[in-house]
C-alpha cells in the first residue's frame, strides 16, 4: 500500500480511534462530547497533514505500479474521499448513525423529516451538510465550534409549534439541496456557501411564535428595541452573533481572516432580514423582472445580484413547506396553524382585533392554506423553477399538495352545516374551476422552464 495512504490511515484513524461502533450512547454526554469533539478537529487537521505530506512527497507509486514524481490527480481525489469517509465516520459514530445504520437518502432527496429525528441526529445531519458543502475545514468551520454553536441554537430556539429548532433543522436542508441546484448554472463560492447555511440554521432563533405586528401592537420591548423594523428577522440577527461573540467555543467563523467574517456576517444578515414577509412581493416582482428582461443565451440565475440569489434562496427554503411531500407538507401546516391560533387566542384576552388567519373559530386552515399556496407560494416557486429547472420536482410537489387541499376542502365544505346546499354547490363548482386553471397556468411554467436551457443543463432531484 502507498506510504502515503499508510500515512491517510493512520492519521485519520488516530483520530477515530475512540469512535468504534456501539461505543458510544446515542446521546453523549457534554464532557464525553467535549473530547469526541476535539478528536474530530484532530481528525480533520490531520487531513491537511496528510495533503502536505502527499504534495511534498515524491517518487510516489501510481496505481498501476509505475512511479511519478509528483501526485495524480485521481490520487488527490481518493485522499479526499478517503478524508470524507473518515470524517462521516467520526462524525456519525457520535450519534451512532453511519456507516452501519445510516439511512443518507436525505441527502439528494426532499424526504427530509425534521420532525421525526433526534436533536442529536440532527447535529450530525448539519455536520454531514457542511462537510458536503466543503465549509468544515482548518481555514473555514471548525466542526467542534459548529457542533457547540448547534448546541446554543437548539437550547435558545423556543418550543413553538412551528417556529421551533426542527423548522430550522428543516430549512437548512432545504437551502443545502438549493443550493445544489444552483450548482448547473453557478457556483456559490465557499463563503456564500457558508452564509446561507449559517443564515438557515439561525434565522428564526429566539422567535416568541407571536408576529412581528404582535410585538409592535403589545409594545413587545423586542419591538421597541428594533424601532417596530423587522423587528422579528432583526432579533434573529442580533441573537446569533451574540451567540456567536459570547460563545469563543461555537464561534464558526472565528477560524476566518477577519475581512471574510464580516463579508460573511454582512450576507448572513442581509440573507435573514430578507425572510420578512413584508420584504416578499417586493423580492417576487424584482424577480419576475429579472427574468422578463432574461438573456436568451443565459440563464436567468446568472443574471442575478448576488446577495439576491442568496435571499431568495432562504426565502423560498423559509416558504417551501407545500413543496414537500405530503406527509411532511401536512405536519408542518397543522403546526403554523397551532401557532397561530395559539396567537390569536392571546389577542382575544388582550382585546386586541384577531390577526387574519389566527382566529380558530372562524378560520378554514384548509383555504388559508390554499390561499397562502396561491398567493405566495407557487409565484414565487414559479420563479425559483425557472431560475433552477432542476428544482421542478418541487414545484410538481407543490400542484400535487394543492389538489390534496382542495379535496380536503371540498369535504369540509360539503359537510359545513351552515351553509345552504345551493350556496355549497356554487362554491364547489367555482372551486373546481378554480383548481384546473391554477394547475393549468403552472403546468404550463413547469414545461416552459425545464425546456428554456436545454434538458442538458438541468439535474433532476428526487
Ligand atoms: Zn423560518
Amino acid at each position: 500500500m502507498p506510504t502515503a495512504i499508510n500515512t491517510a490511515r493512520r492519521l485519520s484513524c488516530f483520530g477515530c480511534t475512540s469512535f468504534r461502533e456501539g461505543e458510544l450512547s446515542p446521546v453523549a454526554s457534554p464532557r464525553r462530547r467535549a473530547r469526541s469533539l476535539s478528536e474530530i478537529s484532530f481528525a480533520s487537521n490531520s487531513v491537511s497533514s496528510l495533503k502536505s505530506v502527499i504534495n511534498l512527497q515524491t517518487g510516489w507509486s501510481s496505481p498501476n505500479g509505475s512511479r511519478c514524481t509528483t501526485p495524480s490527480k485521481e490520487v488527490s481525489q481518493f485522499v479526499d474521499r478517503f478524508h470524507r469517509f473518515q470524517t462521516l465516520r467520526c462524525l456519525s459514530a457520535q450519534v451512532d448513525i453511519f456507516p452501519a445504520k445510516a439511512d443518507t437518502s436525505w441527502l439528494i432527496s426532499w424526504n427530509f423529516d425534521a420532525l421525526s429525528v433526534s436533536d442529536e441526529e440532527i447535529f450530525s445531519h448539519v455536520l454531514i451538510m457542511f462537510d458536503d458543502l466543503g465549509l468544515l475545514s482548518p481555514s473555514l468551520v471548525d466542526p467542534e465550534a459548529l457542533r457547540n454553536l448547534l448546541d446554543l441554537l437548539a437550547l435558545h430556539y423556543k418550543d413553538n409549534p412551528y417556529h421551533n429548532f426542527k423548522h430550522a433543522a428543516d430549512i437548512t436542508h432545504t437551502v443545502y439541496r438549493l443550493i445544489g441546484a444552483c450548482s448547473p448554472t453557478i457556483v456559490l463560492n465557499k463563503h456564500e456557501r457558508l452564509a446561507l447555511m449559517l443564515a438557515a440554521l439561525a434565522h428564526d432563533v429566539q422567535h416568541p411564535g407571536q408576529s412581528n405586528l404582535f410585538l409592535v401592537q403589545t409594545a413587545h420591548p423586542v419591538a421597541a428595541r428594533f424601532n417596530n423594523k423587522a423587528v422579528l428577522e432583526n432579533l434573529h440577527v442580533a441573537a446569533l452573533f451574540e451567540l456567536l461573540s459570547e460563545h469563543q467555543e461555537a464561534d464558526v467563523l472565528r477560524n476566518l481572516q477577519e475581512q471574510d467574517a464580516l463579508v460573511v456576517r454582512d450576507m448572513v444578515s442581509q440573507a435573514i432580514l430578507h425572510t420578512d414577509m413584508a420584504e416578499h412581493f417586493n423580492m417576487v416582482s424584482k424577480l419576475d423582472k429579472i427574468i422578463g428582461e432574461g438573456h436568451k443565451s443565459k440563464p436567468s440565475v446568472s443574471l442575478m445580484d448576488r446577495q439576491h440569489l442568496l435571499n431568495l434562496i432562504l426565502h423560498s427554503s423559509d416558504v417551501s413547506n407545500p413543496c414537500k411531500p405530503w406527509e411532511i407538507a401536512e405536519k408542518w401546516s397543522k403546526r403554523v396553524f397551532l401557532e397561530f391560533f395559539i396567537q390569536g387566542d392571546l389577542e382575544r384576552s388582550l382585546g386586541l382585533p384577531v390577526s387574519p388567519n389566527m382566529d380558530r373559530a372562524t378560520t378554514s386552515r384548509l383555504q388559508a392554506q390554499l390561499k397562502f399556496i396561491e398567493f405566495i407560494v407557487a409565484p414565487l416557486f414559479a420563479n425559483v423553477v425557472h431560475l433552477l429547472p432542476s428544482t421542478s420536482g418541487l414545484f410538481q410537489m407543490l400542484l400535487q399538495n394543492y389538489q390534496q387541499w382542495v379535496k380536503l376542502y371540498e369535504k369540509e365544505l360539503i359537510a359545513d352545516p351552515n351553509k345552504e346546499e345551493d350556496m355549497k354547490q356554487d362554491e364547489l363548482g367555482m372551486l373546481e374551476l378554480h383548481q384546473e386553471a391554477f394547475v393549468k397556468k403552472y403546468q404550463a411554467v413547469i414545461y416552459a422552464s425545464a425546456g428554456e436551457y436545454g434538458a442538458g443543463r438541468t439535474r433532476e432531484h428526487k
